[in-house]
């Protein structure tokens, strides 16, 4: 980061010269651990940072960003910053890191890229007892206040900027991810990355999957470890695109299981969202433990998106090799502490049988037989660059879910891409 202060063009040209080695270095799993430290490493403020005491003002506040063609904002409230939880203000690292990657990976230049921290306090007691935390020493704001803020914020992005600047979500709970893309995906240009950007990465590699197993989407059965942003956003388009085969939604669903917190979901009680309205809810009915879950339904692919560390066991594992050729296992939670299982783990147990990809990224691993294997990583920052730029670029207001079944079908397609992310000039 000291390197982008002095000199960024220095800082993107480095970046660009080979973005896999880079990227995470500047994303994750680094950028965790830079915003667990984020008030002891601080040396110079980059984003803006706006506070639940300045309602009212947001306006005026954006009129002092000095660029007046921001493009992209990336904004957090910092309450669910990958897998590690509340970390408050100290989450700016993610907006400024999924920036840099709208740079190196998207081509946007970066003066058209405005990272925003919200601050509405923390619920995290370290850090508010921390002498050297840097946001509000209070709760977090919830209830109206809340609302308020996030809808003024919306209103004077896009007066400054216009409506087709992009407004990324990022790294917010899901008691208000969900919330608020229902209510803003109409009315602003917006998306919310960890439930949609996700979704795109996660089908893309499944479709990758696909041709290795030479089956159909709606040949699989999934089981999913989390029942949350991710969880659900993988689900919708998971169904767009068994839809797409053929297979009505609601048979599509019945392929689909999740389990949260609480053990498998069962039955619809409650419904997340309304473009959700299919995906079941209940937290009342503890039913089974997770490795028995597996062991019930046998699923085909197994997802973990729940920040519960090495929650694929060796059984788990196993298991999936024991009922598939090919078993899909994806380990997509954040950074590295948190995967369900590392590379090593699941192409040994499974004989390098296992189609694996994890959303942090882990070195190849060689078996005692003399194979190598280099697993695929599937995190969202292979697919918001990109779709980003195309909604920059077509000036798109309306970001619909068919535009990121659309990014998840060229992704996957390697006639198009090629496998490691190009280096672009910024435009
Ligand atoms: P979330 O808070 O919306 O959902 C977490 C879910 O996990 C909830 O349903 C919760 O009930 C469930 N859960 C918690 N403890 C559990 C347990 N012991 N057993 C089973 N389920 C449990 O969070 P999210 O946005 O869905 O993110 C979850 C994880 O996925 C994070 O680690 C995040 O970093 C990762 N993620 C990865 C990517 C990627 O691109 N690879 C993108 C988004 C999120």
């Amino acid at each position: 980061m000291g390197l982008q202060d002095r000199n960024e063009k220095l800082f993107y040209r480095v970046i660009m010269s080979n973005v896999e080695r880079f990227m995470p270095i500047i994303y994750t799993p680094t950028v965790g651990l830079a915003c667990q430290l984020y008030g002891h490493i601080f040396r110079r403020p980059r984003g803006l940072f706006i506070t639940i005491h300045d309602r009212g003002h947001i306006a005026a506040i954006l009129k002092n960003w000095p660029e007046i063609n921001v493009r992209v904002v990336c904004v957090t409230d910092g309450e669910r910053i990958l897998g590690l939880g509340d970390l408050g203000c100290h989450g700016m690292g993610i907006p400024v890191g999924k920036l840099a990657l709208y740079t190196a990976c998207g081509g946007v230049p970066p003066q058209q890229c405005l990272p925003v921290t919200l601050d509405v306090g923390t619920d995290n007691e370290a850090l508010l007892k921390d002498p050297l935390y840097i946001g509000l020493r209070h709760k977090r704001v919830r209830g109206q206040a809340y609302d308020d803020l996030l809808d003024e914020f919306m209103n004077a992005v896009s007066d400054r900027y216009g409506m087709d600047c992009l407004i990324q979500f990022e790294d917010f709970a899901n008691i208000n991810a969900f919330r608020m893309l229902n209510k803003y995906r109409n009315k602003f240009c917006t998306f919310n990355d960890d439930i949609q950007g996700t979704a795109a990465v996660a089908v893309a590699g499944l479709l990758a999957a696909l041709r290795i197993t030479k089956t159909k989407m709606c040949d699989h059965t999934i089981v999913f470890q989390g029942a949350g942003e991710a969880a659900m956003g993988i689900a919708e388009l998971v169904t767009m695109a068994m839809e797409k085969e053929g297979l009505p939604k609601e048979e599509g669903l019945k392929k689909i299981w999740m389990v949260d917190s609480k053990g498998l979901i069962v039955k619809v009680i409650h419904t997340h969202t309304v473009f959700f309205c299919n995906f079941v809810y209940i937290c009342c009915c503890f039913v089974c433990f997770w490795k028995d879950v597996v062991r019930e339904l046998k699923p085909t692919v197994i997802i973990g998106v729940a920040a519960v560390s090495r929650a694929f066991t060796e059984q788990i594992i196993r298991d999936m090799a024991s009922f598939n050729e090919r078993p899909i296992i994806f380990a997509l939670s954040n950074p590295t502490s948190k995967a369900e299982c590392t590379a090593e783990q699941c192409y040994t147990l499974t004989e390098g049988r296992a189609i694996f990809a994890s959303g942090s990224p882990f070195d190849p691993v060689t078996l005692p037989d003399g194979r190598t294997f280099y697993p695929g990583q599937g995190n969202n920052s292979y697919i918001f660059p990109g779709v980003g730029l195309g909604v920059i670029a077509c000036g798109l207001q309306n970001i619909t879910e068919e535009v990121f079944l659309t990014a998840a079908e060229v992704t996957h397609c390697d006639e198009l891409l090629p496998p490691v992310m190009p280096s672009r000039t910024p435009i």
